[in-house]
């Protein structure tokens, strides 16, 4: 069973922002930046090959949320959507990375650290 599977399932932790029935999205146990947020969906694609087409839309519905949070919250500048298919994807379980962008160099902070304040808007 791949990592994303295990967090799903509650068999491991991870910072947990959203979760309904289809997706899950948790903060990036080794972020790029602050903020840096996985979209995943509960149900096992492995990469771009097979995701099913409306998931995939509600999943960047959500990127477009965390975007707006991220700006309000911790005055992020824009963000990058990355999906990684094939060779370069570690994880092969599908999975959008929200990366949020800062015009002004940030101090990387510890996931745990951007989950408190994420949590507490
Ligand atoms: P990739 O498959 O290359 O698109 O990236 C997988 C991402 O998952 C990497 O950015 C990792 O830091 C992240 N990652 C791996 N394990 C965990 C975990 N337990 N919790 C949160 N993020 C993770």
């Amino acid at each position: 069973m791949d990592i994303f599977c295990k967090i799903i399932n509650n068999e491991i932790p991870a910072y947990k922002l959203y979760e309904d029935d289809e997706i899950l999205m948790f903060l990036d146990i080794n972020p790029n930046s602050n903020g840096h947020t996985l979209i995943v969906p509960k149900k096992h694609y492995v990469d771009l090959e097979d995701i099913d087409p409306e998931l995939f839309k509600k999943m960047i519905i959500k990127a477009k949320e965390v975007k707006k949070i991220c700006e309000e919250v911790l005055h992020c500048d824009g963000i990058t959507i990355v999906q990684n298919s094939g060779c370069v994807e570690e994880v092969k379980h599908f999975h959008i990375h929200v990366i949020p962008k800062y015009i002004n160099k940030q101090e990387l902070k510890d996931p745990k650290e951007i989950y408190e304040i994420l949590k507490r808007a």
